[in-house]
């Protein structure tokens, strides 16, 4: 095993960074077996794509994307059983070629599928991705290997757990058949797709939003299966969209100073690259997940029953729309659709789910932007949930009135790591675990 020391843990786009003693890359679960029992204090990490403090901080790391092997396919069950540091695209790659697929997916492929799982990464239109695993051996504290699968009642607790459980060592997945998608974009008045969006979700089977703030624009995409043959005329509008990065980029780069510049550059972005209708063909992921980005961007996203989402959109569109709150916020506000599920962290337990994004285009200075405090001051109002793995402020306190089974997840993470050996900083706070007296001292 590969053992790295002294040296600087930095995430995805630079916003957090953390000296660390011993960085160990592990490739087998008898290592991560050997390294999580040995040691008093530990986190581990994947892509570093998370805008959340929860990946690193502690002084020994582990480092599991050269985890990344497929273990075995069960072509009968349509299973698929992966170490948990295999990147996301080679996931897809590998079922994709046997002619299944993950049915609902996120729109990044570079993430790990233990950060992914870990953090409840959804797409839209279906589950969060940790619903489709159906097996996990998780390494717990003292280093032993538990199996839990889906019928056990701690796989509600592990699925989106934070990595404050263990570490999920392999991962099964449930796959479906492949299908292709005829996917259709084009730009609509937020009076328009707003009352739509119920009627939609039963006539298509893929709906996103991209909603365009201070523009009262949403790009609405839909997608509906068809016969893979079907011959559908490929459209992906004027050549100059994809100048749409470089031309943000110029537009937001006075933004954190002037704020309000983020208003005009909005209606200019939507006018040029949001205006036009496209149409084109594929399977899931080739159609709807983003492969390659320009830059970074620091992330929030709030999430709220799909009933309350009219309300709180209205809420949030009136108050960001003040130009005295400075709250301006970049393009776009990304609304998908995460349908009810069982697991204590999902921000889908027992209720249809509506996510939306928030982004900051310039990471460096995210904290200066006001946007990430409105929105999650108008979502928390309602009793929204954030996404683990994107920034928020709202900790145990704030959680516990959200998340019906947040205390029942403490129990369990107390039971399981007594020691707190699994926590941060930022974890510690988050679910206000009491210092234990080793820590203290
Ligand atoms: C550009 C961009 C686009 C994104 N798009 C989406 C999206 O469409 N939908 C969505 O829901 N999210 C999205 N995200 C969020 C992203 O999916 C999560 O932040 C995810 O956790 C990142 O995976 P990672 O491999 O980088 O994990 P890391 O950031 O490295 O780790 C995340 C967490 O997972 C834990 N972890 C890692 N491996 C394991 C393991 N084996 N066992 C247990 N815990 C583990 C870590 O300790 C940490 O707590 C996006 C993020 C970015 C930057």
């Amino acid at each position: 095993m590969k053992q790295k020391n002294n040296g600087t843990w930095v995430s995805w786009n630079e916003n957090l960074k953390y000296n660390y003693t011993t960085k160990y890359d592990i490739t087998t679960e008898e290592e991560l077996q050997e390294v999580v029992a040995n040691n008093e204090k530990i986190r581990f990490f994947g892509s570093k794509q998370s805008s959340a403090d929860i990946a690193a901080g502690t002084d020994v790391l582990i480092d599991m994307t050269s985890y990344n092997k497929i273990v075995s396919y069960d072509y009968n069950a349509k299973t698929i059983t992966v170490q948990s540091g295999l990147i996301l695209s080679e996931l897809l790659e590998a079922v994709a070629s046997v002619g299944w697929c993950i049915p609902c997916l996120p729109d990044i492929n570079t993430i790990t599928i233990g950060g992914a799982l870990a953090t409840g990464t959804h797409g839209t239109s279906g589950k969060l991705l940790s619903e489709y695993m159906i097996e996990c051996k998780l390494v717990l504290a003292d280093g032993s290997v538990k199996t839990v699968t889906k019928d056990d009642e701690l796989m509600d607790a592990l699925r989106v757990s934070l990595g404050m459980l263990g570490v999920m060592s392999t991962i099964t997945f449930q796959c479906e058949p492949e299908y292709i998608l005829h996917v259709k974009e084009k730009p609509e008045n937020d009076k328009e797709w707003l009352p739509k969006i119920k009627s939609r979700l039963k006539e298509h089977d893929f709906l996103r939003i991209l909603w365009l703030p201070h523009t009262d624009t949403g790009y609405v995409i839909t997608g509906d299966k068809i016969d893979p043959n079907k011959e559908v005329v490929e459209n992906k509008g004027p050549g100059y969209l994809k100048h749409r990065r470089t031309v943000s980029k110029i537009l937001y780069k006075y933004s954190h100073k002037f704020p309000w510049i983020t208003s005009i550059a909005n209606k200019i972005i939507a006018k040029a690259f949001f205006n036009s209708e496209k149409e084109h063909k594929g399977s899931l992921y080739q159609a709807t997940v983003t492969k390659s980005r320009g830059s970074t961007l620091e992330l929030a996203e709030w999430t709220i029953a799909l009933d309350k989402f009219p309300q709180v959109f209205e809420e949030l569109k009136t108050e960001i729309n003040k130009w005295s709150n400075k709250s301006f916020i970049h393009i776009p506000m990304d609304v998908r659709f995460v349908y009810k599920d069982n697991s204590w962290l999902s921000y889908a337990y027992k209720q249809d789910t509506v996510t939306m994004g928030c982004v900051s285009r310039n990471a460096a200075t995210a904290d200066t932007y006001e946007a990430f405090k409105s929105v999650e001051k108008i979502f928390l109002k309602h009793g929204g949930r954030p996404h683990w793995g994107k920034r928020f402020a709202a900790k145990d306190a704030q959680l516990a009135k959200i998340y019906p089974k947040w205390e029942d997840f403490k129990e369990v993470r107390q039971k399981l790591d007594p020691t707190n050996k699994f926590l941060n900083p930022y974890l510690t706070k988050l679910v206000a675990a009491k210092k234990l007296v080793n820590e203290i001292a």
